[in-house]
């Protein structure tokens, strides 16, 4: 059992003046595995006032101060490899693979905002002045439980490239994370007060980042419901926001597509990190005269998924987060039930022998169209929804008829085709014959999956605000 009562602030560790606790349950078990402390508005707005006052030197340091401040950082996250794969399977309940790939992006982020730093030119010449692009203030950091560590990593070294400090609210659900990816950054000894990592509820420490006066903009990753509520409160103090909210992927599968290749993907896609993703292609579109040859290939993939302990190597699917998130995922099997949907593979209840914890059978629905609400609404777990076309034309049209917009997956042997399918398709990323990230081109929502990008210059961008020098001759 271990108990969590510490946030950092100033470059310390602190206790929190909130007394509240909240206990971390194992998603694997259902056991308790400990408790967290959690800090209050207080606790809060000390963070926020020491980021403040550390931005005052900090926004002035150069690019190569800063350069050396994330890999210091990056070194001190490679030490705990281990560590950090472990506490997330443990906690999270990720799967050891995806845990794997999650520390990988992890390290990427420093790598990519180092070279950004080298690439990036802070002062241009726009008309006949000088624009100096300067770090915008205090940032408040707010992220889900899905990749915790992940997003803490992306969105902390985008702000310490562009000379921002920051304070960040995990969910209290990750305060095993959190506490090591804390103690990661303290042992990189940077100045104090760069960034302050205060654990507690959306309610209380979520809503003080989005008040406060003193945050100059908001990085938020999570629901699209929440992202509303940020954005709103947000604007009273006229705070940038970025928001990367939720999806309802689509995954176009040409005809003319390698059904051996694009169906294993497009399971991978719809299932990967548990379903839990934003990016899940949870829409598969196929031909209409398809069908009957991608069901039995469908069958025969899904069958062989291992469902179960996530620190299993070969565990492809492991838990929900919660017993709340398994609940939903119930939910919405039993909705797409209702709606008349067929079940092809999965459906209500846990696997033989995983009755402890959160598990979900993959789900796979036929019989879907683009109007029920398992393929309009984000489930967030394993649960995927096969939709028919007839002609390309109307791939396109259901695939954008959503009003999420935040990735697209387009499968098909014609390199060309594909290329015309893509650029058509309304989502901040598409996928054309595969999946990949590249930490150097924007990602981020069309629509209601958000506002703004993050990565490469526009997530740089997005921390900088501009400011015009216009000298008379
Ligand atoms: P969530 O409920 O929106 O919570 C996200 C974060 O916001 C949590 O830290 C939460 O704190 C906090 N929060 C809640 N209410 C708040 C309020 N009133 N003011 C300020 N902050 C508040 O999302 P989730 O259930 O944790 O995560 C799943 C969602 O994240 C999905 O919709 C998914 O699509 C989205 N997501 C998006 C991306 C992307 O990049 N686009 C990536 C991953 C996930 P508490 O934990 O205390 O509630
Ligand atoms: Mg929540």
């Amino acid at each position: 059992m271990k108990t969590i009562d510490k946030i950092y602030i100033n470059g310390e560790f602190v206790t929190p003046q909130g007394t509240e606790y909240f206990d971390l349950i194992s998603p694997t078990t259902n056991e308790k595995l400990g408790k967290v402390r959690l800090g209050n508005t207080e606790d809060t707005q000390n963070a926020i006032r020491a980021a403040k006052n550390a931005f005052k030197t900090f926004s002035k340091t150069t690019a190569s101060e800063r350069i050396q401040y994330l890999t210091n950082i990056k070194s001190s996250v490679e030490k705990r490899k281990n560590d950090f794969i472990n506490v997330m399977t443990e906690e999270y309940g990720g799967t050891l693979q995806f845990a794997t790939v999650s520390y990988d992006y992890m390290l990427k982020s420093f790598d990519s905002a180092i070279n950004l730093l080298n690439i990036y030119d802070f002062t241009k010449t726009m008309g006949e002045s000088e624009v100096q692009m300067t770090p915008i203030g205090v940032v408040g950091i707010i992220i889900p439980w899905n990749s915790s560590n992940g997003f803490i990593c992306s969105k902390l070294s985008t702000a310490i490239a562009a000379g921002c400090t920051t304070v960040i609210k995990p969910s209290e659900m990750s305060a095993q994370q959190t506490q090591l990816i804390i103690e990661c950054l303290h042992e990189a000894n940077l100045p104090k007060g760069i960034f302050n990592i205060v654990n507690g509820l959306g309610e209380i420490v979520g809503a003080e980042i989005s008040k406060n006066p003193d945050i100059a903009k908001i990085s938020f990753t999570g629901s699209t419901n929440v992202g509303k509520i940020i954005a709103k409160e947000a604007i009273n103090s006229m705070k940038r926001v970025t928001l990367e909210l939720g999806g309802k992927s689509p995954n176009i599968i040409l005809d003319d597509a390698d059904f051996s290749k694009a169906i294993p993907l497009a399971i991978g896609a719809a299932f990967m990190n548990s379903g839990q993703a934003c990016i899940a292609g949870t829409r598969l579109l196929i031909p209409e005269n398809k069908l009957e040859e991608i069901k039995p290939i469908i069958k025969e993939i899904v069958s062989n998924i291992i469902v179960g302990d996530p620190k299993n190597p070969n565990t492809a699917v492991g838990p929900m987060v919660s017993t709340k998130q398994y609940n939903r995922v119930q939910d919405y099997i039993q909705i797409g039930i209702n709606e008349g949907a067929e079940i092809l593979t999965g459906g209500l209840g846990k696997p033989d022998g995983l009755e402890n914890g959160n598990f979900v059978k993959p789900t796979v629905f036929i019989n879907a169209n683009n109007q029920m609400r398992i393929a309009k609404e984000e489930i967030f777990g394993p649960v995927l929804s096969i939709i028919t076309y007839k002609t390309e034309e109307e791939a396109i049209e259901i695939a954008n008829d959503t009003t999420y917009g935040l990735q697209a997956y387009v499968s098909s042997s014609d390199e060309k085709r594909a290329h015309n399918v893509a650029s058509q398709i309304n989502a901040g990323r598409v996928q054309i014959n595969g999946i990949g990230h590249d930490p150097m081109a924007p990602f981020g929502g069309f629509k209601q999956s958000g506002i703004g990008r993050e990565f490469g210059t526009f997530g740089l961008e997005a921390y900088l605000e501009p400011r015009a020098l216009i000298q008379q001759k």
